[in-house]
């Protein structure tokens, strides 16, 4: 840890939001995040700080910087991942992208592997570690192929902070030596899934309909996981999901 206290920086990767067309800030885009993710690390004994999209997405001298001042990283939930970062065109059915969070978070998560610092994804953050790994997305849940009699809905109707359908976890990994239980139950608020597997990654929790829930990085350290669920919303109502952002900032206090 580069730090003098014993709270590790969490960089929380900053991602941009464009307002509505009837704003008049068009064209004034915001670097967003949600409480629930400062809150979580800060639980978890870490100190949150976010990382602004820079005006230059070229400029590897930001993304350094962002580096140096960080002991882990923490990618978050948004809107979906230009499909041209995977090699394919955009369906009709994909959502609101936006390239050039897109180019940063990607090279930033390439730096940030490279220098160690361990790496939580979450929702859109998995799916963006699976593309920065050379994997591919669904780019929505009905183009994925059904292969069980089980139909989930991926985009539960509950309010965020409850669960809807269980993850598998497989067992010996990581993960599952946070989450002891053969399977947890987690929330589920995402149109798109994890289609083929990014080349240093692991699958480490399915859903009951075959879908890819969360994904490891196989060499470790740094620790580098992913989950398609939200577990910073699920903290809001109880523990469960806790020792996913404790051992973020564990790892983070190794580095
Ligand atoms: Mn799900």
């Amino acid at each position: 840890m580069k730090h003098a206290t014993n709270h590790p920086v969490i960089g929380i990767v900053g991602m941009l939001e464009t307002p509505p067309a009837s704003s008049p800030f068009v064209g004034v885009d915001r670097q967003i995040t949600n409480e629930a993710y400062t809150r979580a690390v800060q639980l978890a004994g870490g100190t949150p700080l976010l990382l602004p999209v820079p005006a230059d997405v070229q400029d590897a001298s930001v993304l350094q910087d962002y580096i140096t001042l960080c002991d882990g990283l923490l990618f978050q939930g948004g809107y979906d991942i230009d499909p041209s970062n995977y090699g394919e065109q955009s369906h009709e059915l994909l959502g609101e992208v936006n390239m050039r969070t897109d180019a940063f978070q990607i090279k930033l998560y390439k730096l940030a592997k490279e220098a160690g610092l361990p790496i939580l994804g979450i929702c859109r953050g998995l799916q963006l570690i699976n593309v920065a790994e050379g994997g591919t997305l669904w780019q929505d849940q009905s183009l994925r192929p059904k292969t069980t009699t089980i139909q989930l809905n991926h985009s539960q109707y509950a309010n965020a902070q409850e669960g809807c359908h269980q993850a598998f976890i497989t067992p010996g990994s990581t993960l599952s030596s946070l989450f002891p239980g053969p399977h947890l139950l987690v929330n589920s608020l995402h149109h798109q899934q994890l289609h083929t597997v990014g080349d240093g990654l692991q699958v480490v929790a399915t859903s009951e309909d075959d879908g890819i829930e969360a994904v490891e990085a196989i060499n470790t350290p740094p620790w580098i996981c992913g989950v398609q669920w939200h577990p910073e919303a699920m903290l809001l109502r109880n523990d469960m999901m806790f020792p996913l952002f404790l051992k973020l900032v564990q790892e983070a206090r190794r580095t």
